[in-house]
């Protein structure tokens, strides 16, 4: 530990330095202009001498203690369930939190008068000056991690614990951050907030959906982008390529405003397709609906040019609220939404909670010691067990559908009885609320999703008894390759265009089909126009897909002869290519097929 007190440091003071390229991993697509902005805040020390040098020593032991409780925490916390990478991040702050060279520079720099934050911030210039004469990769990552840590001493020492969200956006901002959950985005000013650069960050998590689904371009893995930005200088996001300029100049920002336009008037021409008919050349239509999760989508839905929501992730209001939101809360949701819809029909999926999508106000012990959460205690899993919620959950769509037809749908169905018991559950509210003489729904239809792959062994069973079914190539993906979809480092190995979930798919349509029963697609895969004409090609013709993905989509189906792709397919399946990606980016060039 004394060791590692002297070698920290690196990199940090970049205010003097040029323009900077940087690319990372693009999760949604976009260009954007703003300033930076660090979802945890940097803090500028504004008072430097002290006034009574003892309490300025008792904040700082203060501080230590409290950062070395939350690091144990955090510690304690990551012993279950997280990457070794994190634990390993963790060891290493733990080591600088109990460091007693670097508490002792501080109460040095205390001594000779300054105040506590003076203090710190002074200790850590001078730990970076000395690094930046050694040339280690190595000693630069231990050096972000002391960083980090002085930064979190500073938040503490001043006071100011809260996120960039809690402080409010008051410029057009890019936001930094190592990582982000799909709550904390959520907390921002959606006006305000043009794009979001991660250090970590992966496709298909919720973060990334919930982004996509509010229009916020997005890019990870963009290493060190943290400590080679200074809060308030002018980033360039471009979101297309995943790739940003900070501190452009005057010739880099006219380049980038010139493909800004351009892109713009891409999406503008998108625009124009989004509200034509999804109709193939030969005549095939395919149903085009949105993913939503917030009234605001729904009352977005006419300008999307979709013809319905096919999954609206109820668990979104459970993930914005600080407390558990009650039927009332959920009913008045439910009507507004449906209201926003007017004719066009609105599946109401179940909550989703577990997973990355953890609640604080929900979250079982068992479940935060869950090694592996997306295969853990969620969605309808936990529904089943907590049947007061799903109750509430019933009447709540029960009475927002009175004298419509209500489409609900459940997640995470990995055996038909779960569904039974599920739609059995309704069933009881339904007869309840008829009994009480309340209003009812007109009619309930019933779907599952299939996003468990043990669930495409068991359709014979379970068809007859849907009126719908929901593919979520999200999950399934990832149960099928056995791939963490928040996991950064798997964010590109595996493509949703490998045949093996592309046969699997096929099966599961030929299925539905044979049965007579409706089979839409949900997940990300869907909106985008490559995947969507190979989905087209194995049989699909229903999808629900993220608002911006409408037109491109569209613009796609619009161009392409499904009884061409479908041949092709056939063969395709039958002998995979080594690339498929590749060779059906080529098919579609060919056939002139707008694929973006
Ligand atoms: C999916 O898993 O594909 C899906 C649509 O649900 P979610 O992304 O909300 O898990
Ligand atoms: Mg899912």
């Amino acid at each position: 530990v004394a060791a590692a007190s002297g070698l920290l440091v690196v990199q940090g003071d970049t205010s003097s330095a040029g323009p900077l390229r940087l690319s990372g991993l693009k999760l949604v697509a976009g260009m954007a202009r703003g300033e930076a902005v660090f979802h945890e805040p940097r803090i500028v020390v504004e008072h430097i001498v002290a006034e009574d040098t003892e309490a300025e020593r008792e904040r700082v032991y203060g501080a230590f203690r409290r950062m070395r409780e939350q690091i144990d925490n955090m510690a304690k916390e990551a012993e279950f369930g997280t990457t070794a990478e994190h634990q390993e991040i963790l060891e290493t702050y733990r080591m600088f939190a109990y460091d007693e060279g670097w508490s002792r520079r501080i109460n040095q720099a205390i001594d000779s008068g300054l105040t506590a934050e003076a203090a710190i911030e002074r200790v850590q210039q001078r730990m970076r000056a000395r690094m930046q004469e050694i040339d280690d990769p190595l000693l630069q990552e231990r050096m972000h991690d002391l960083e980090d840590l002085s930064n979190r001493l500073l938040r503490i020492v001043s006071g100011r614990m809260g996120t960039a969200a809690q402080s409010g956006l008051t410029r057009d901002t890019v936001l930094v951050a190592r990582n982000l959950g799909p709550a904390d985005l959520l907390e921002y000013d959606r006006r305000r907030l043009k794009a979001v650069l991660l250090e970590e960050g992966s496709l298909t998590s919720h973060m990334t959906i919930v982004a996509r689904a509010i229009g916020v371009p997005v890019i990870g893995r963009l290493n060190d982008i943290r400590h080679s930005v200074e809060e308030g200088e002018t980033i360039l996001v471009d979101g297309d390529n995943g790739s940003v300029i900070i501190r452009p100049t005057r010739p880099l920002a006219t380049g980038f405003e010139q493909r800004m336009a351009m892109s713009q008037k891409r999406r503008a021409e998108f625009a124009a397709v989004r509200t034509l008919p999804a109709q193939t050349l030969d005549g095939v239509h395919v149903s085009v609906m949105v993913n939503a999760g917030l009234a605001e989508d729904a009352a977005a839905l006419p300008m999307t040019g979709a013809d319905g929501i096919g999954l609206f992730r109820t668990e979104f209001q459970f993930l914005v609220s600080a407390t558990l939101p009650g039927r009332d809360r959920q009913q008045r949701l439910y009507t507004k939404v449906l209201e926003f819809a007017g004719e066009r029909p609105v599946v109401f999926r179940t909550v989703d909670i577990g997973g990355d999508k953890a609640l604080p106000y929900l979250t079982d012990e068992a479940e935060e010691q869950a090694e592996n959460p997306a295969m853990g205690w969620r969605a309808l899993r936990l529904s089943l067990d907590r049947s007061t919620l799903m109750k509430a959950q019933a009447r709540a769509l029960i009475e927002a559908s009175a004298g419509k037809v209500l489409r609900v749908m459940f997640p995470m169905v990995s055996e038909p009885w779960e569904y039974e018991e599920a739609r059995s559950l309704f069933e009881k509210q339904v007869a309840w609320a008829a009994r009480a003489k309340r209003p009812v729904p007109t009619r309930v239809d019933y779907g599952a999703m299939l996003e468990v792959p043990s669930l495409a062994e068991m359709l014979d069973q379970l068809l007859p008894r849907l009126d719908f079914i929901s593919i979520g190539t999200n999950d399934l993906t990832q149960f099928l390759f056995a791939a963490d979809r928040s996991d950064p480092r798997l964010a590109q190995r595996y493509d949703w265009l490998s045949p093996a979930i592309l046969r699997f798919l096929k099966r599961v349509l030929d299925a539905a089909r044979a049965a007579g029963v409706p089979a839409r697609v949900c997940g990300e895969m869907a909106g985008r126009p490559l995947e969507a004409m190979a989905l087209i090609g194995i049989g699909a013709e229903n999808f629900s897909i993220t608002p911006a993905g409408v037109g491109p989509v569209k613009a796609m189906v619009r161009s392409l002869d499904a009884a061409a792709v479908r041949a092709r397919f056939d063969q395709l399946l039958a002998r995979p290519p080594k690339d498929m990606r590749k060779a059906l980016t080529d098919w579609a060039r060919r056939h002139s097929v707008t694929i973006g």
